[in-house]
Formats: C-alpha cells, structure tokens, sequence
C-alpha cells in the first residue's frame, strides 16, 4: 500500500488548491491523503483494506487533469485573497485520488469500433494511439489534456456541432466506478454519464470510435454582425447539408462596439492531409489567408490538430496565477440571436468587458444530448445549444463582476441558460443550471444508490443543494 504526493499541487489557472497532501497515510481519521493508483485493483486493494480498519475516506475526490475552474460536487473555501484573485481549497478531511497513473487503452474492438480506456487517460493520448490503430474520436474539447474520466465528469463538450450529430456526451457507452467501500459497478444508463464526480471513482470509459479522419478549416471575416443571423442559421442550414460538415465557430470582435465584426471558422472533414480544396468565399467574404509567424487559420491535418481550438485566439498567454478563468453559458440556438445581442448590448455600455475578454466572445454550437446534468442536456426540446464560450482575463472579483452583468442580461430578457460545471458562473451553479432539477432528483437517487456512504458529495457543495432542490 503506498499513497504518494500528487503531481499537481493547484488547477490549470492556480485557484483551487489541495491541502499538501504529504505521503500521509490513512488511516488517520482527519488526515489528507493523495493516492495515485496504477490500476482499479490498486485503488479497491486499498480501500477495501481502509474498510476492514473501519478507516473508510468521509470525503473522497477524484481528480483528472486538474484543469477545471470549479469543482461543483465540492464545498471549496477561500483560502487567501490577493490583488491577483482568490485562492480556495477543498478542506474536509478526505481522500485525494488522483487519476494520471491511470491512463491506458484497455480494449480496441475494431469491428464494433469501441475503445475502453483507463479513466485517467488524456484525450491527447487517446487520439495518437487510436491513430496508430487507424482510428480516431469522434470529437475533443479544445483542450485535449483532459482526461476522459474528468471530461466525462463535467458534461465536457466537444469543438463545436459535430458529425454524426454527436457531442463529445455522447461517445460513452458504459463506465466502471469504484466507491468507497472499494465495490467496482458498472454505469450503462447513459443519463448518467455526466457523472460530476458524484457515483465514485470512475477507473474505467468504454467509448465509441470511427475511422482516423481529418479536417480542414476555413475562415472567414465579416465586417459588422448584421451577418451573424446569416451564419447561425443560414450557415448551418447550408453547410449542414454538405456531406462533409463538422463544425463552425464564431468569434466576435467587441473591441469594435459599432459593427462587432466577426471572424467565422468553419471546419469540415478532409479526403485526406492533403486535401487543401477550400471554398474561396463565404456568404460573401473571402477565404483568408495565413501570415507568416501567425497561427495557421486555414488550413488541413489530423482532426485533434484542428478541433483543440483553445490554442487559437482565445489563449493569449497564461498569465500569473489566478488571472486567467473559463465561463461558458448555454442557450437554446433559436434564442441566439436574442441572447447575442443582448450580451453585446451589455458589453457595449463600458470598456470592462473589453478588458476582461480581450480575444473577444466565442460562440459554439452544441448538439444536445439525453445525460441528466449535462448542461446541453435536451430539456425542453433543445436540439441545438449556442454555447458563449468566455475566456476572461482579471482577478476573480473582476471576473464575476462580468459574469454576474451577462447572467442579468439573460435573466432581464428571459432567456434561460445553463452553465458549464467545470467552469465560473456568477449565481452559483445549483441556481445557474436549477433547470437541470429534475433530472437532478434523478441523478441523486442514482448516486445515492452506489454511493451509500455519501463519500463523493458534500453536504455543503453547489451540487448538493440542486440534489435537495
Ligand atoms: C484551457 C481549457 C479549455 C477548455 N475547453 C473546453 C471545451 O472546449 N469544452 C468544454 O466543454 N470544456 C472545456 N474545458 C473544461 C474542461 O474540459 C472540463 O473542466 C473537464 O472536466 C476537465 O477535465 P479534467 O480531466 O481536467 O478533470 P478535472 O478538472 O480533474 O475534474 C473535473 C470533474 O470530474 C471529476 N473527476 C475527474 N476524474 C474523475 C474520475 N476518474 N472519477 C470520478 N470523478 C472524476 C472531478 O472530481 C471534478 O468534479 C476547458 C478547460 C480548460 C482548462
């Protein structure tokens, strides 16, 4: 039995911290300790011996790559405050597991074009090994160094409205969590798979593949936002009949408060790496060129060369701690134009939006999907979500000064919206995403079912106050 330090010390933007969790060993009843397993019979050899002590976790985490900006199933506390940001820290007693030693393909089964893979795997590892094999996912956030399990975990969605119609909830099949007590279950219900760390320590993700593909993106500048009408819907009403559709995103300028001009990057699978055969306009604009020293806007590779679009414009630089953060609101698509206008109205009114979003606001598309908490989930009968992707620069005070305008510029027009889990919202995220309470009610009775001690839920968390809703 050995319990180790954990490679990671804080999140991706340094704002939520474990205790240092120095190689003490459980069983110590108000003792943090950070196991790194291996494998799923390591993580059930140790907490099966921790049970036999009476020694079982309270509090159990686990952790993927530690990218997320919030951790809902958690009662975070604020640990210091500086002019930079807030730094909090989860501080019941409680287990840290963290998931990067586990990180394997498991099973390729070619002819039913699944994979199963350890839970702690990064998508980036999936996909160059997958490709190996000639096969591919179906699609990745724009950040491919998450980890299956945490992608899973927060209802991750991919770049944008893929092929197939699936969003990245929709690639798993089955999941294998570990609770407590060291019980491995099975998870098949897929309304459960936006799992938010709640059912136990997911070791193991079975997940449909497709053949390796690639793609090639466009882009195109429009010079005011008369024309992003035409792209939401006339785009995808003209490219979502091409055969060889995958994706567009769109970016609007806010610099430019009179025309927000808008720059639309279209993406669509390619014969192959050396097919440059691109449409030289669009509704109008021309295709635009590369500049020499600038990152390529046009151009074909593998599709996880493309689809990590986080490395385009919406990442200048990582700052100091604590002054680079994440939203994301969804809204139902045919309220978009209502809920674009109404954001840039509210943009409009100061030059803070300006500072804190300085690559300006990026808008993707995203199919719904049948998963309980996943905030693009299908009630109400959306099929498509604009999702308001916000790569905010500042302190957290500054941040959730710009958050809370946006959530009251919706909320002032009636436009309902969801929240990413794994990201800053300003009400908090049981009373951003209240809409997702019944299927809440349902998840709860889920958890409560293979979690029967309560070990990966606090009581005090966002996400214990939807359960109760
Ligand atoms: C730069 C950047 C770009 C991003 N782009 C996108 C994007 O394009 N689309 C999008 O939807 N999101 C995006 N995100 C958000 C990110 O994908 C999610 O927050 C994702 O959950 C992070 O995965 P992770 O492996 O880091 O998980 P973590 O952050 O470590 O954990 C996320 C949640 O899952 C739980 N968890 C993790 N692993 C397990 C496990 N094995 N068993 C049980 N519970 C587990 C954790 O307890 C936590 O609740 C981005 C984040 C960053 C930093």
């Amino acid at each position: 039995m050995n319990t180790r330090n954990s490679q990671y010390a804080s999140n991706f933007n340094g704002t939520v911290f474990f205790k240092n969790a120095d190689d003490c060993l459980l069983p110590e009843p108000h003792n943090l300790a950070c196991f790194r397993p291996s494998s799923r019979d390591e993580l059930v050899e140790i907490l099966r011996h921790w049970r036999a002590l009476h020694q079982t976790p309270s509090k159990i985490v686990a952790i993927g790559a530690f990218s997320s900006f919030e951790f809902p199933q958690l009662n975070l506390v604020e640990r210091e405050s500086d002019q930079t940001g807030s730094q909090r820290e989860f501080n019941s007693p409680h287990l840290f597991v963290d998931m990067s030693g586990m990180n394997q393909i498991i099973h390729v089964d070619k002819i039913s074009l699944t994979v199963t893979v350890e839970a702690g795997i990064t998508y980036c590892q999936l996909a160059t090994q997958l490709r190996e094999k000639g096969l591919a996912v179906a699609n990745l956030s724009a950040y491919p160094e998450v980890t299956v399990g945490g992608g899973s975990g927060t209802g991750t969605h991919g770049s944008g409205h893929a092929t197939h119609g699936h969003n990245q909830a929709n690639q798993f099949i089955s999941m294998e969590v570990v609770n407590a007590r060291g019980e491995i279950q099975r998870i098949i219900d897929p309304h459960q798979f936006t799992h938010l760390g709640v059912l136990g320590v997911v070791t193991s993700i079975t997940m449909r593949c497709l053949p390796m593909f690639y793609l090639k993106q466009a882009c195109y500048d429009f010079p005011d936002l008369d024309t992003f009408d035409s792209l939401r819907l006339g785009a995808f009403k003209q490219l979502a009949g091409l055969d060889n559709f995958y994706s567009t995103m769109i970016r609007i300028n806010l610099v430019d408060k009179k025309h927000h001009p808008l720059r639309c990057y279209i993406r669509t699978v390619a014969r192959d790496e050396n097919d440059f055969d691109f449409e030289q306009s669009f509704l109008g604009s021309p295709l635009l060129e590369n500049s020499a020293g600038q990152e390529p806007l046009v151009f074909t590779g593998p599709y996880y060369d493309i689809l990590p679009d986080h490395t385009t414009a919406s990442r200048i630089k990582i700052p100091n701690p604590g002054t680079y953060h994440q939203a994301e609101y969804f809204v139902d698509n045919r309220l978009g134009s209502e809920a674009v206008h109404a954001f840039l109205r509210e943009a409009d009114r100061d030059d803070s939006f300006i500072k804190a979003l300085p690559t300006g606001l990026k808008c993707r598309f995203v199919s719904s999907d049948d998963q309980w908490m996943s905030p693009t989930s299908s009630i109400n009968g959306v099929n498509l979500y604009i999702a308001f992707q916000l790569s905010l620069y500042g302190s957290r005070t500054e941040v959730d000064l710009i958050l809370k305008r946006i959530e009251q510029c919706f909320s002032d027009r009636q436009i309902p919206f969801t929240c990413h889990w794994g990201k800053l919202c300003h009400r908090g995220h049981a009373a951003v995403n209240n809409g997702l309470r019944e299927g809440a009610k349902a998840m709860n009775a889920a958890r409560a079912q293979l979690d029967p001690d309560n070990a990966f839920l606090d009581s005090d968390s966002e996400l214990a106050r939807l359960f109760a809703c």
